[in-house]
């Protein structure tokens, strides 16, 4: 397991060091942030193809994978080949693919669904609470 110190005596292994990193999981949305961390610290990485972020819980990399994957980690520490990545082999959704997706699908755009919350909900704080009780029933 690598130290903190270890990270920054040795930043040139480290891609992202700065004051207070945090670093954000694009799957699950876990995050982990403090001083001069790097992502290899928090056992995260970043694609290769697509830049994303991923935790190790998320990549899910198959058994006999697991020793090359471990492989990379330890020499590049911070990216990995797209075939470690839940978003390039369609495992996990982007926001953001799945946002263009629906909008490209259903044939509407980004300002309609915003003038109807407008005209539904009137304002933020209404939308919000129609969110969460919505997600939690
Ligand atoms: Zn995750
Ligand atoms: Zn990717």
């Amino acid at each position: 397991m690598k130290s903190i110190n270890d990270c920054v005596s040795n930043s040139s292994s480290c891609n992202y060091t700065c004051d207070a990193c945090s670093y954000t999981c694009d799957v699950c949305g876990h995050t982990e942030s403090g001083i001069d961390l790097c992502m290899s610290d928090v056992k995260m990485f970043s694609c290769a193809k697509c830049g994303r972020t991923i935790d190790e819980t998320c990549a899910k990399v198959p058994d006999y994978d697991k020793e090359e994957f471990t492989e990379v980690l330890r020499d590049i520490r911070f990216e990995v080949p797209a075939k470690f990545c839940p978003f390039c082999n369609m495992k996990a959704l982007a926001d953001n693919n799945f946002i263009s997706y629906v909008c490209i699908k259903f044939g509407i755009t980004r300002e309609s669904i915003l003038d109807e919350i407008k005209k539904t909900f009137n304002t933020y704080d209404n939308f919000i609470k129609y969110l969460v009780e919505s997600k939690s029933k």
